[in-house]
């Protein structure tokens, strides 16, 4: 038999931006766009074109330059807003309106002090202005799971018949149990005649946690489309977390039968890049996507891993996008600690290979595990004390800071026995300094990951450093640094990815 398709409906350029927090520019959402389009999703919500004349400018470029998915504007089930949102999303081969009316008798008497009469002829005359302009036309019954269940088959029903090809079906509030909104799907299909005419979507909030487990129920009872954001951001506790949602299908194709047409080892690329530019970062034990979403740190965990990674692992990482971390135990031996070193360019001797194992040996009986950071670390010694003397040492170092300063950075090494020195202003204290380092060694070297972790608590941790350089020909050096002041820390770091490319080269 043939696997049900589920369509992937993404809103985090809407919802997700909604996020408290989150806000990106036309630039960062044109960006995240053309990623989402990797990723392969089927529609993508674009923006609310009528909030903001940013969000319709967002829109509209997206609209433009974006192809593969349909391109998506919200907006109410008012004429202006249709309006508005018909021209943004014009521009795209793909256009789509997704228009919206609450439902629910607390919205209406309330927030629109309307009858339901009055938003069921707005419901209907929204979805026909909408379906003159395009043939996809979306329409949402906001707050559903706690709106009349006669009244919203009423409602569904009348938008099907002007058109609406998807009929949304939200839990705005995140406020339904798994069972009963699943319910709530069998009851809309028993209950709307013309139902085989459209889509049901589904776009389920996680208040109580539940918005994955809502969206997959509902998938079982017939919903033919999922509308969630990347790393589940969203209003509140944010919305149903696709990658989440995209993994449950791929890796239980026995419970669900169905299949989404995601590109699934773009998510973690995807899920980085969201966070890197909302500025929202995801949680470290995030499942699919949290640092230590494959890591595996008991002891007894480990040891399975190291022998069958199917012992503890439904899904490999490289599944998702995700380089595999080089892990070691206590068992690795000399042969897998060389093979891992080659990996991360590393070249020693058979001597110094001998120490490494020996001392990743003595870290693993330590902490059970040794994570790729730690190997880049202890190899990074070993490098350091051999006969080579870096190139690149700094001498000192000085940063300017404050509310009415730009930072600056003062930086003067020692590069092969001759002594440079160069200033550089910043975005902060980090990059001032880099740039001044850059300035003295080689301007075409970029920074292209940063990442700082504080060893234990306090104002007075250690800064924990690790980074990526990537030098002209974009090849990455990894290096990392620790020292009681992060800007030092990261200093350090930076000069210890040059000396590394230094010894490349
Ligand atoms: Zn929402």
């Amino acid at each position: 038999m043939v696997k049900r398709n589920i369509e992937i409906f993404d809103t985090t350029l809407r919802d997700g931006e909604q996020s408290p927090g989150a806000t990106l520019t036309i630039d960062e959402k044109l960006k995240i766009a053309h990623q989402l389009a990797k990723l392969n999703i089927d529609t993508m919500e674009a923006g609310f074109p009528i909030a903001s004349s940013d969000d319709f400018e967002a829109v509209k470029l997206i609209a433009q330059n974006v192809e593969g998915p349909y391109i998506c504007g919200l907006c109410r089930t008012v004429e202006a807003d249709i309006q508005r949102a018909w021209d943004a999303v014009k521009h795209s081969n793909k256009p789509c309106i997704h228009t919206f009316i609450a439902t629910s008798d607390l919205h209406l008497q309330y927030k629109l002090k309307k009858t339901r009469e009055e938003a069921l002829e707005m419901a209907k005359k929204g979805v026909r202005l909408a379906k003159s302009f395009t043939d996809r036309v979306e329409f949402s019954a906001e707050d559903a799971s706690r709106t009349d269940k006669e009244y919203l088959c009423e409602v569904i029903q009348a938008v099907i018949d002007e058109g609406a090809v998807v009929v949304n079906i939200p839990d705005t509030v995140g406020y339904s149990q798994t069972e009963e909104f699943g319910d709530l799907i069998d009851y809309i299909k028993e209950n709307v005649e013309n139902i085989d005419d459209a889509i049901i979507s589904v776009h389920c909030h996680n208040d109580m946690g539940l918005a994955v487990a809502n969206s997959l129920e509902a998938v079982r009872r017939g919903a033919g489309q999922v509308e969630g954001t990347i790393n589940g951001l969203g209003e509140r506790a944010g919305n149903a977390a696709l990658e989440e949602v995209i993994m449950n299908f791929k890796t239980r194709p026995d419970y669900f039968d169905c299949d989404t047409g995601i590109n699934t080892t773009e998510i973690y690329p995807t899920s980085k890049m969201v966070a890197e530019h909302t500025g929202i970062s995801v949680q470290r034990n995030k499942a699919i996507v949290g640092e230590n979403a494959f890591a595996h740190e008991a002891g007894i965990h480990q040891h399975g891993m190291l022998s069958n990674p199917l012992c503890y692992e439904i899904m490999k990482p490289e599944d998702v996008g995700k380089k595999t971390q080089l892990v070691f135990g206590k068992h690795s031996g000399r042969h897998a600690v060389e093979n891992g070193l080659k990996k991360l360019d590393y070249e020693f001797n058979q001597e110094q290979l001998n120490k490494i194992t020996q001392k990743i040996k003595d870290l693993a009986d330590k902490q059970k595990t040794v994570l790729e950071d730690d190997i880049i670390a202890i190899a990074d010694y070993e490098l350091n004390k051999s006969s080579k003397k870096p190139k690149v040492v700094l001498e000192e170092l000085a940063v300017m800071t404050g509310n009415k300063i730009t930072p600056t950075a003062i930086v003067k090494v020692n590069v092969e026995g001759k002594q440079k020195i160069s200033t550089a202003y910043g975005i902060g204290t980090v990059d001032a300094a880099t740039n001044a380092i850059r300035n003295i060694l080689d301007s075409n070297i970029k920074l292209k990951e940063y990442n700082l972790k504080a060893i234990t608590g306090g104002t007075n941790a250690l800064a924990d450093v690790s980074l990526t350089l990537t030098d002209s020909l974009e090849k990455e050096y990894k290096a990392r640094a620790i020292d009681e002041d992060i800007v030092m820390a990261s200093v350090k770091a930076v000069i210890n990815g040059m000396n590394k490319m230094e010894r490349k080269k």
